[in-house]
């Protein structure tokens, strides 16, 4: 199965024989770029998606099927916009300055009944604070299970797995790698829930925010820099500020000021705003940030630094393109580190409720479109993540911008009509 993700997302894939899987390690699978989501007419030749070996896994529910992620070619050069080469050029960038990014994310997901309707699967899931509970976990025992396991045969090594704080929302955790290796794995986890979800009759969603009144799906992403061999972290430092060094808080300041057109990336969809915009859940917390801020082992804020030599960012949902998380992470954060950024004084109270005087902090943009005005007026960052990736990138958002404003909603019906 040789795939790709696009510049929207979707996973994409061709299934090769194995006698014919040969030839097409070397010349690649042909694909037509406008029959997925790039910047590409229907003219435009053929794209070549050769596999790379090194990210190969056998499907553990699938036998005699193995996935690899590919990286694509058209005239026998890289296409530059495919999200998968965006994120290697900057692994490269990172390099050549003598550095490696490794990351964790952290995947949450929805298990729906497998009818069209978006409702629970478990009517009996509905306590008012659900996170951690044992009864709805061990309902849904027999696929976390199958997961977890897959997930440890595949020697990602996940050490846990939990009910989250929406009714029926679960997360399943596994260590931290390199961030290309984490991208393909992020990529893989999805495709692997959704398919042992459907396996035992359920349906898996990784929508930002499904449920109004629930918490949202969020990707939280650890990160952590590391020398050129990979051995030392260098964000860890004890005689820094809870334990990180100056370096960290630079890259901490690279993302705090990139924040705005950051979230055209880390919430790519119209949904995605619905979960960061500070609105409480029926649980008490939507667990989500709505300003841009940081802070210490702190849930409220965009970034949180829960331990020493390493930082989560809260930003990122589960529509986020797991190539373009970790290469627009790794973008601002070697800005940060270029440019010597001061992120600021940390935020140490509860970001959806400030005390009295606390200073005012910037809010994050509040729709879509307003994410992608500023990665279009944001200069320094298309620059380092390559100005044409980004034009193309803003190009096909822009088109599905337009076709959700040309949309005629119920709301506007409702508080129009009578003008
Ligand atoms: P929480 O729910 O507290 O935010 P989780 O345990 O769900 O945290 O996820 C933590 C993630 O952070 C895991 O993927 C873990 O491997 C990863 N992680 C831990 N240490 C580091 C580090 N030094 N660099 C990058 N990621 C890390
Ligand atoms: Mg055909
Ligand atoms: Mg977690
Ligand atoms: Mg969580
Ligand atoms: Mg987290």
């Amino acid at each position: 199965m040789i795939s790709f993700v696009d510049l929207l997302g979707v996973l994409r894939s061709k299934l090769v024989p194995s006698n014919a899987i040969r030839d097409m390690e070397v010349a690649g699978a042909g694909f037509a770029g406008y029959a997925a989501h790039f910047d590409m007419t229907a003219a435009y030749p053929d794209m070549f998606a050769i596999p790379d070996p090194a990210s190969i896994i056998l499907l553990p529910w699938k036998d005699g099927v193995a996935w690899v992620a590919s990286d694509l070619y058209m005239h026998g050069a890289l296409v530059k916009q495919a999200p998968r080469q965006v994120l290697k050029a900057q692994v490269e960038r990172a390099q050549e300055k003598g550095y490696i990014l490794k990351t964790g994310v952290e995947c949450e997901f929805f298990l729906l009944s497998s009818a069209s309707d978006c409702s629970l699967s478990d009517v009996n899931d509905k306590a008012v604070k659900p996170c951690y509970e044992q009864g709805a976990l061990m309902r849904r025992y027999d696929i976390i299970a199958e997961i977890l396991e897959s997930m440890e045969n595949l020697g990602w090594r996940p050490y846990q797995a939990d009910h989250e704080d929406a009714n029926g929302q679960f997360e399943i955790n596994w260590e931290y790698d390199d961030c290309l290796i984490t991208a393909d794995r992020h990529v893989f986890f999805k495709f692997m829930v959704k398919s042992i979800a459907e396996k035992h009759g359920f349906k898996a969603t990784f929508m930002p925010k499904p449920f109004l009144q629930r918490t949202g799906n969020g990707a939280h992403c650890h990160a952590s820099l590391w020398d050129a061999s990979g051995t030392i972290n260098l964000f860890h430092d004890n005689t820094g500020d809870l334990g990180l060094s100056k370096l960290a808080y630079e890259f901490v300041g690279g993302i705090l000021a990139n924040a705005k057109a950051l979230t055209a990336f880390l919430n790519p969809t119209v949904n995605s705003y619905k979960r960061i915009d500070g609105r409480t859940t029926t649980s008490g917390s939507s667990w989500a940030p709505c300003t841009i801020s940081y802070t210490g082992n702190n849930r409220t804020h965009m970034l949180r630094i829960p331990d020493a030599g390493r930082f989560e960012l809260r930003l990122p949902d589960g529509a986020v393109n797991p190539y373009l998380l970790q290469a627009a992470i790794l973008a601002c954060g070697l800005q940060g580190i270029d440019n010597h950024m001061d992120p600021g004084p940390r935020c140490d109270w509860n970001g959806h409720m400030p005390p009295e005087g606390a200073k005012k902090l910037q809010t994050l943009p509040t729709s879509l479109i307003d994410a992608l005005q500023n990665l279009a007026a944001s200069k320094t960052l298309k620059t380092d993540l390559g100005d044409d990736f980004v034009e193309s990138y803003l190009k096909l958002q822009m088109e599905r911008w337009k076709s959700y404003t040309s949309h005629l909603s119920q709301w506007e019906i409702d508080n129009t009509l009578d003008c």
